[in-house]
Formats: structure tokens, C-alpha cells, sequence
């Protein structure tokens, strides 16, 4: 690990945030949630950011906001207004767990909490969410380190190998200004995004050059190193893809599932040494009374977190009176149309397109 070699006493915090911030309010987007920035829309803009990107957040936040423009709005959602106005974003469970933070906001700390350890402790809300909203909503200086500000710290101070997460979390603690942590925050977040941007930081162009140790010694581009990212676990998932009279059969998913979302496709993990079919043919037998005949019809391959999924999807056809499912409200049939609505993931997606 290789700490900052430069001393990053007052002065030069004061001329580093100065330069930040006079960059900041020349080059900064215009986004919705800037425009009006309370705490309900960063939350909102916040949890939409954390998995998607920006351009794709951009086309369904002012919708979502129309649909449910307060707390309480958002708290009395049935879950397929929900799931509708979530619908394009991926990642559901964050629209689930807004909801239930809505719901007990709306309970418990209307019309929104301001203190910090309350708002980290309502569902879906980590260090970084909670520190952005009480950092650009209540203006208080708390550090809010996402993947952009990771990267513009590990520049700027050419920080090498791995570190603690809590380095990064201290280390800006330290630069926040108290007048103006919102100010700061963002241009820290913006930087990185237009600027200290992953492949090719356009270092000509930025505003704290002088101020950047790797930089200065040429390692911009080598820093962070790929290393650093953990590596992703590869899973093989069997999926059945069982039809009749033009209905696809969806299960529901269990509390903490890997694949977010309420219905599915029925799946399983395929362990160590079983071949896909073989799982396949138990996950069918457990499913339905009757035999039925699977046959391969995809093969895709899908990023979750930090799993790299392959899935394989085996396709039947479940004729009436010949196999029948057991009766369980974990499963329901729906028509081939109106199927898009239902799945959340778009691995689910992936299968049933190449099937069609
Ligand atoms: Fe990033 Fe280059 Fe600016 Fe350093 S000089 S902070 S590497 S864009």
C-alpha cells in the first residue's frame, strides 16, 4: 500500500476545495434532482443511481416523481404501481425497499428524518446514501464515497493496493468544508464522473491537477488497478420454462433470493458435479405431479451483483390432465403477452427471448 506522498495540511485543502468548487458551478449538469433538492428526490435520485446509470436514471426519474411525489404517495403504493413505475430500472428490490422506508418514514419520522444514524437505519440506506442525503439535502457535513469519489481520492493522493474502505471515508471526512459540504460533495462526484473518468482521466482538463500525486508521478491511468476489484463468482442456474395453453408458469421468489424481483421463472442453482438437465429435471419433478418432457432452448449469460451467471433454460410443455402443478400459492400461470410486466429481472428476459 502506498500512503499520499503529498501533506495535505489546511492551506492546501483550502486551495484544493476552492478550485473544486469554482470548476463545479461552471461545469456542472443540470440534473432534475439539483434543480430541487430535497430529501425526498436525492433519496429517490440516490437509489436509482446506485446500479444504473446516469442517462438511463434520466429517462424514468421525473416520471417515477410524477407518479409519487412525496413520501406519503410512495408509502401507499400497491406493488404493481410500483413495480410499474419501477419497471426499466432493474435491481427491484431497491424499489421494494423504498417502499418500506416510505412506509415507515411516513409512520415514524414525517415528514422526513434529518438525523443521520436514523436515516442509515431505514431499509436500503448504506453510509454512502445516508451521507449524500444529509450531505446535499441538509447541507451537513457528512462524506459521501461512492465509486467516482473512490477513484478521484485514490488519484489524488496515489494511493496503491489495497486499502481499508474506512481510509477513503477518513481521509475526506477531513476536506468537507462545514458551509458548503452539499457544494463539495457533488463537485467530488462530478469530478469523477466528467472528468477523473475510469480508462482515460482527461487530466488536461481538470481543475485540481495540480494538486494530484499520480499525476505528477504518471500512474493516473495505472490507478485503481483492476486488481482491486473483487473477483465475480460464476454460478450455473437451471430455468424451467414450462408452458400451457400459452401460459408460462411463474414462481415466487423467496425473502433474499439472488435474482431480485417478486415472480420468476422457477430456477435453481446447479451444484458442483450435476449436469443443468439433471437439476432441471428435479427442480420439474418437485413442481408438478406427472412427467414432463424438457428440452434445452437457451443458453445466456447474466451479470448479479458479483455473480457471473450462466443460466440454462429448459422448456416443456405441460399438457392438461397429462401434468399437473401441485397446488401452491408459490406458483401462478400467466400469459405469454403480459409476462414482460411481471419479471423484474431481465435475465428472466433473456431466457424466455431466446426461446420465442
Ligand atoms: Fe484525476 Fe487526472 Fe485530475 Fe488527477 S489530474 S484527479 S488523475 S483527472
Amino acid at each position: 500500500m502506498t500512503m499520499p506522498k503529498r501533506m495535505w495540511n489546511a492551506e492546501t485543502i483550502g486551495d484544493f476545495r476552492r478550485k473544486l468548487s469554482g470548476w463545479y458551478r461552471r461545469h456542472r449538469r443540470e440534473l432534475p434532482w439539483r434543480a430541487d433538492p430535497t430529501p425526498y428526490r436525492i433519496w429517490i435520485s440516490e437509489v436509482m443511481l446506485q446500479q444504473t446509470q446516469t442517462k438511463t436514471v434520466l429517462r424514468y426519474y421525473d416520471r417515477f416523481l410524477e407518479r409519487f411525489p412525496d413520501v406519503e404517495s410512495l408509502a401507499g403504493a400497491s406493488q404493481p404501481e410500483l413495480q410499474n413505475a419501477w419497471s426499466g430500472l432493474g435491481y427491484y428490490r431497491r424499489a421494494q425497499n423504498l417502499h418500506r422506508a416510505a412506509v415507515e418514514i411516513a409512520e415514524k419520522h414525517p415528514p422526513f428524518p434529518e438525523d443521520f444514524r436514523t436515516i442509515l437505519a431505514l431499509p436500503g440506506i448504506g453510509r454512502y446514501t445516508a451521507g449524500a442525503i444529509c450531505s446535499i439535502a441538509f447541507n451537513q457535513p457528512y462524506p459521501a464515497v461512492d465509486g467516482n469519489v473512490r477513484r478521484v481520492l485514490t488519484r489524488l493522493t496515489a494511493t496503491r493496493g489495497q486499502v481499508p474502505e474506512s481510509y477513503f471515508w477518513d481521509l475526506v471526512s477531513g476536506w468537507i468544508p462545514r458551509r458548503s459540504p452539499s457544494e463539495f460533495n457533488q463537485a467530488m462526484m462530478e469530478l469523477g464522473a466528467l472528468v477523473c473518468v475510469p480508462k482515460r482521466p482527461k487530466c488536461r482538463r481538470c481543475p485540481v491537477r495540480a494538486f494530484c500525486a499520480a499525476r505528477r508521478i504518471g500512474i493516473e491511468r495505472k490507478i485503481p488497478g483492476v486488481g482491486l476489484k473483487p473477483a465475480r463468482k460464476r454460478l450455473r442456474i437451471a430455468f424451467l420454462v414450462l408452458e400451457q395453453k400459452q401460459r408460462i408458469l411463474l414462481s415466487r421468489a423467496s425473502a433474499g433470493s439472488l435474482i431480485p424481483g417478486d415472480w420468476g421463472l422457477p430456477w435453481q442453482l446447479v451444484p458442483g458435479q450435476e449436469s443443468a438437465e439433471e437439476t432441471a429435471s428435479s427442480l420439474c419433478k418437485t413442481i408438478f405431479r406427472g412427467k414432463i418432457r424438457l428440452e434445452p432452448c437457451a443458453t445466456v449469460r447474466h451479470t448479479i451483483s458479483n455473480h457471473q451467471i450462466t443460466g440454462f433454460g429448459f422448456y416443456g410443455k405441460a399438457e392438461p390432465g397429462e401434468a399437473e402443478a401441485r397446488a401452491d400459492d408459490g406458483f401462478r400461470w400467466e400469459k405469454r403477452d403480459s409476462i414482460g410486466k411481471c419479471l423484474t429481472s431481465s435475465i428472466f428476459h433473456k431466457v424466455l427471448g431466446k426461446r420465442s
